[in-house]
């Protein structure tokens, strides 16, 4: 869609109205923050291209933030890839910060709230403080730990940080109100201890770490954030966003932000992307890595963005995809055929055009003498501008099997003997004579003979035939594995069944064959290539076949080949 042909979305109407208004004097800088727990999925895109789009639009920065509070889940590899994708997809973040870069910061403002009398050291277990939250209508239990004396709490809870108490033993909490109708008000933990696992760039240094809710907002405020723009679940968690900013800004404003007691970051929230026949949980995602359900992160079948790549998707789809489906403030699910539709526009104008034969039957033209020819072809045809290819023609093609029909009725348009004309693709016009068997009935060859005068380009190429038919020359052919993906699950939305997902997923959502494609291919024999760090992906159409992708796992040998999307959506009712 063209820029100027879309409404703003609602996020953009609100930052024009704050440019407008002159909030935090027209700054506008987003940030992207990304938990390094797995690999980005195509729901975290949704989020990207709404963080680095309205930055890019409005001149403003937006910066990628690792929010790495929890060092039991997190790792560096996902810190690389994660940085790896969204160079991919084409953004370019101001710079990089990480939550544990404010793991003092945040240390210090809880200590200074525990003077403040706004948070104790609570000893109860998980299960006990979940018991006495309460419901939205009924309030809570305040702990008996509640109003203990403020030198207590800052003993405990240096205690903590120093490894002196067991995980799991004690938390820090807020004291708001456990009567709030807003249940995150109610006493929200700030910290809890974790010894077991060092972080992935603090080590050993911390041995209390920070709960979303106090990490999030606070590492905005440092950074200068003015919309941070996350997912709708988080709505209800906004208040206590907006009261912890409350704590350090404004009238309590303690120099902790160089923009001055006027500047507050605004959280906004937008739908998530939940898309038919797959998963978005990194959870999830995780569990079909680690049981070998499917081939790794970027198993073409995930909905991850490595996945989508090695799919074949082109960072220009995926970012189309995410401005037709727009941001709302209504949860949905979009039709998995949306995307694949958007990388087949995408692909179509695009790709150049192969032959290949999937099913293989040799077909020998019998009054075809000499060597062989080369047929110069369109890439896409009736697109100059896309280039040409050479075709080696010769006596000896592979066909569809398919293709040919030893008995056939008239309504049968291609080869079969003493039937119809039919046009090789781009090359001769020949007529099927007959075919020969194994012992089995099976046919092993086709014969038929060529007309040299009717040659595409010449003059005697314009006959028309009711058919053309794909060919592959037999000498120069080259065998390609081919990995035909489909969806990988089985039923529309596997995260509302009942029971085990990984019982829904789809037991054909891989098939491998071996073709016979063209020797312009032979080009493809080789390592991936890299331009500006970011290796290239090289797409196709097979015609006839669908749209395809070189896959890295080709070698100088061998040549591989992932099926990206059909040529027609298969799925359509
Ligand atoms: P998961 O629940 O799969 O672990 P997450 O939301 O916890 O995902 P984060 O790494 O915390 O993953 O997400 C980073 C950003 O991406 C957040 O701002 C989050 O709102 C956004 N995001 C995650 N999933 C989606 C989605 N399906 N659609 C839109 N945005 C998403
Ligand atoms: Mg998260």
């Amino acid at each position: 869609m063209e820029e100027q042909e879309r409404s703003l979305n609602f996020i953009e109407q609100i930052v024009e109205k704050d440019l407008a208004e002159g909030v935090n004097n027209g700054r506008i800088q987003t940030r992207f923050p990304p938990e390094p727990n797995g690999y980005l999925h195509i729901g975290h895109v949704k989020a990207i291209c709404m963080d680095f789009g309205i930055a890019e639009k409005y001149n403003g920065v937006c910066n990628l933030r690792f929010d790495d509070t929890n060092p039991a889940k997190e790792d560096t590899e996902y810190v690389e890839t994660i940085e790896r994708d969204i160079r991919w997809l084409g953004f370019k973040w101001g710079q990089i910060y990480y939550a544990s870069d404010y793991f003092q910061q945040l240390y210090d403002l809880a200590i200074r709230f525990i003077k403040a009398g706004k948070a104790y050291v609570d000893e109860q277990t998980a299960e006990q403080i979940a018991e006495q939250k309460g419901t939205p209508t009924e309030p809570g239990v305040a702990s008996p730990y509640r109003d203990r004396p403020i030198e207590e709490n800052l003993r405990l809870f240096e205690a903590m940080q120093r490894g002196e108490i067991e995980e799991g033993k004690m938390v820090l909490r807020a004291k708001i109100d456990m009567a709030n109708p807003n249940m995150h008000f109610r006493d929200p933990i700030m910290y809890r201890i974790i010894t077991s696992h060092p972080h992935h760039r603090t080590g050993r240094k911390w041995n209390v770490y920070p709960m979303y809710d106090f990490a999030h907002g606070q590492s905005d405020y440092f950074e200068g954030v003015t919309h941070s723009i996350c997912t709708l679940e988080f709505e209800v968690h906004r208040p206590l966003y907006d009261y912890f900013i409350d704590q350090f800004s404004g009238p309590n404003f303690c120099g902790l932000s160089p923009y001055g007691p006027d500047y507050r970051p605004k959280q906004r929230e937008f739908n998530r992307l939940n898309i038919t026949y797959t998963v978005m949980s990194k959870r999830k995602m995780l569990q079909l890595v680690k049981e070998g359900l499917v081939a790794g992160w970027d198993d073409p079948r995930m909905p991850t963005v490595c996945g989508l790549r090695r799919r074949g998707y082109t960072p220009q789809a995926i970012r189309t995809f995410m401005d037709k489906i727009g941001y709302t403030k209504v949860e949905g699910m979009i039709d998995q055929g949306l995307l694949e539709h958007t990388i087949r526009e995408d692909l179509k104008e695009t790709a150049p055009r192969v032959c290949a034969i999937f099913d293989p039957v040799k077909l020998v033209i019998t009054n075809y003498e000499g060597a062989g020819e080369t047929i110069v072809a369109e890439n896409i045809d009736g697109i100059e501008s896309l280039g040409t290819r050479e075709m080696r023609f010769g006596r000896e093609l592979w066909i569809e099997r398919g293709d040919f029909l030893e008995e056939a009725d008239n309504k049968f348009y291609r080869l079969s003997p003493g039937g119809r004309e039919v046009r090789l693709k781009a090359s001769y016009i020949i007529q099927a004579t007959g075919c020969e068997k194994d012992a089995d009935g099976n046919i092993t060859t086709v014969y038929a003979t060529y007309d040299p005068n009717s040659k595409s380009g010449t003059e005697g190429g314009n006959r028309k035939t009711k058919a053309t038919i794909n060919w592959v020359e037999c000498n120069s052919a080259l065998d390609a594995e081919v990995r035909l993906y489909d969806r990988l699950f089985a039923v529309e939305n596997p995260s509302a069944e009942e029971g085990d997902f990984r019982d829904l997923l789809n037991p054909d959502s891989l098939k491998v064959v071996t073709a016979k494609v063209e020797g312009a291919l032979r080009s493809e024999l080789h390592a991936p290539i890299f331009a500006d760090g970011i290796e290239q992906e090289n797409h196709y159409q097979l015609l006839k076949q669908g749209y395809f992708v070189v896959d890295p796992d080709t070698t100088a040998e061998h040549l591989v080949l992932n099926r990206t999307c059909s040529l027609k959506d298969n799925y359509l009712k």
